[in-house]
Formats: structure tokens, C-alpha cells, sequence
């Protein structure tokens, strides 16, 4: 088997909770304990979520947590993370784009916001938006004439709207979804930039990332990335989707749970290595019954076949007694 390759892919959104931390670190054991490479990608295409600063507090948690990086472009002379805002300057995402619309799975979309919101339905009490694929029957002189005319556009993904679509993720088993369900999604904004979603996909092949580990938030949108995949003729990589953490009331903690980020907890007082061993605990159950761990053992303990799917909650009473153990 190739060398295993991870990655941490944050959107710089906020601070790093607790739930980003472990994504982070379970990317790093998992490469750790194989010997392999572990990668740091900031995902900064989405201009409209970025929160001043908030690449800095990935930096800085990860460097005191000792997730440290394996490779990426150089910079002030050290090795530097993989930033797509830089990426993209080169074009490569909109290259990759045209690439699967020469090939029929992907369209230019024209239409306009007017137009997209009379497609807006409401579903479980939720707007959603499902493209109808109006612009997929535009001739190859019509779009050529809309091009040359300057009129805005993004590119969308071409699923197919017949059979299903099958993935593997190594906590969830099977997961199957009706190819009528998948919307074509923007993979080239109006801006020029691409979508999180695109940009992930063709960094993580263009990486040679072997293990994809994430929120299981994403796991409703893999089927598409799967597709883009398959669209590509890429190899799918392992899938690791972690199981949600909660709060005590067993709500989902987010950015916004302010009292539940690193950099909170550091400021109450908790220790760097009590944070990370406990952590590392939150939904992965070591064989025996050690509890506190350095970091350079949960390396050699990690094993992601025992992550629990069912929620982790996250319980300040563990941590303080964790916390009083170093
Ligand atoms: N950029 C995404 C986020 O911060 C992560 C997605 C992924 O790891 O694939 O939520």
C-alpha cells in the first residue's frame, strides 16, 4: 500500500473548537501511526465566510497542540501550509473545471439570481434550491455567445438524475443515495473562484491524500464529491468521517460555542496536553484502560477502525479531572 497521506482542510471560519481539533488530530494519528505524512490546507476560496484571523488561530493552535505539518510551499523560510487563495491565482481549479466540460460533466450556468429563486422550495421548514439544469440544454453557439458577451457565470457539476450513487466511509459502512437527489452543484462561482466543495476535491487528488478525515457534516455532500471524482477518473480515497461532538444538553457544539474552543479552555487555565488527551477521547476508545496519554502514545495507540459512530459529548467534568493528572 502507498504511503498514507492526511490532511487538515479548516475553512477559516472562527475559533478552533473542539470538534476542528480533533478532526485535526485524528488526520495526524491516523498518518502518524503508519509513518505517513499529515498536510495542512487552508480553504479560504468562500471570501464571504472568512473571519480576520482566524488562519492565525489555526496556526497557533496546531503548533502548541504539536499537529505540525509535513510539507507545503515555502515560506519565511519554513514549510508553509497550502493556502487555495494563493492556489488558485494560477487558475488551476477553473483548468480542472473546463477539463470536465469538455468531458460532459460539468455546464456553464447563466441564469441569473431572479431565475434561481423561483426554483427556491421550502423543505422540512428549510430553503432549499435544486438547479433544474435549464442551462445544460443551451447550444455550444449560445453559450460561445454568452461567453463573448460578458454576461456572469458560474460552472456546475452534470449528475445524472438516474441510479444511485455508492460510497464506502470507514466509521458509517455503505452509504447509498438516489443520483435524483444530487443537486449540480456551483463548482466555479461567479467571482472566478471555486466553491469549497471543487476546490477540495482537486487538492486532495492533486495532493495525494490517501485518508479523507472530516466532520460527518460532510457526509451528505460526499456522493458529489464522489462524483466528481468518478467524473475525473480519480481514485476515491478512504473516507474517515468523525461522529459529531455535543454539548451536555447533547446540542452540536459550533465556532459560535465559544466556550468550547481551544483557545477558551487554554485561557481557563487547562493545559495544552490535558486538551489533547482529551480530545484524542472523544469518540475513540483506546484497547486497554489507559486514559491519560502523551501525545507520542496515542500515535502508537491510534487505530481509527475503533471511533465510535454514535455522538461524543463533551464533558468538563473529564477534562478537569484529565487536566489535574499532568
Ligand atoms: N474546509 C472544511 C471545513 O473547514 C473542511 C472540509 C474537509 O475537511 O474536507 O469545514
Amino acid at each position: 500500500m502507498s504511503k498514507i497521506r492526511t490532511r487538515y482542510a479548516p475553512s477559516p471560519t472562527g475559533r478552533m473548537h473542539v470538534g476542528n481539533l480533533r478532526t485535526a488530530m485524528y488526520a495526524y494519528l491516523i498518518a502518524k501511526h503508519e509513518g505517513g505524512d499529515f498536510l495542512l490546507r487552508i480553504e479560504d476560496t468562500d471570501q464571504e465566510r472568512f473571519v480576520e484571523g482566524a488562519v492565525e488561530i489555526i496556526y497557533r493552535t496546531l503548533e502548541e497542540t504539536r499537529l505540525i505539518h509535513d510539507e507545503g510551499p515555502d515560506k519565511d523560510g519554513g514549510v508553509g501550509p497550502y493556502v487555495q487563495s494563493e492556489r488558485q491565482a494560477s487558475g488551476i481549479y477553473l483548468d480542472y473545471a473546463k477539463k470536465l466540460i469538455e468531458k460532459g460533466e460539468a455546464y456553464y450556468c447563466f441564469c441569473n439570481q431572479e431565475r434561481l429563486d423561483t426554483l427556491k422550495k421550502v423543505v422540512d421548514g428549510q430553503e432549499i434550491m435544486t438547479y433544474d439544469k435549464h442551462c445544460l440544454h443551451l447550444s455550444k453557439e449560445e453559450v460561445e455567445e454568452k461567453l463573448a458577451s460578458g454576461i456572469a457565470y458560474v460552472i456546475r457539476q452534470n449528475n445524472p438524475t438516474e441510479g444511485k450513487t455508492t460510497f464506502h466511509d470507514e466509521i458509517y459502512g455503505d452509504i447509498s443515495v438516489d443520483n435524483s437527489e444530487l443537486d449540480d452543484m456551483v463548482l466555479i462561482k461567479s467571482d472566478g473562484y471555486p466553491t469549497y466543495n471543487f476546490a477540495n476535491v482537486v487538492d486532495d487528488h492533486l495532493m495525494g491524500i490517501t485518508h479523507v478525515v472530516r466532520g460527518n457534516e460532510y457526509l451528505s455532500s460526499s456522493p458529489k464529491y464522489n462524483r466528481l471524482y468518478e467524473a475525473f477518473g480519480w481514485e476515491v480515497p478512504v473516507y474517515v468521517h468523525c461522529p459529531l461532538i455535543t454539548n451536555e444538553e447533547h446540542k452540536k457544539l459550533s465556532k459560535r460555542s465559544g466556550h468550547a474552543s481551544y483557545e477558551d479552555l487554554i485561557e481557563q487555565g487547562f493545559i495544552s496536553e490535558a486538551v489533547v488527551n482529551y480530545v484524542a477521547l472523544l469518540g475513540w476508545s483506546p484497547e486497554g484502560n489507559q486514559e491519560i496519554f502523551t501525545l507520542d502514545e496515542l500515535i502508537k495507540e491510534f487505530d481509527y477502525h475503533n471511533l465510535s459512530k454514535s455522538p461524543a459529548v463533551f464533558d468538563m467534568t473529564k477534562l478537569k479531572w484529565m487536566n489535574s493528572e499532568y
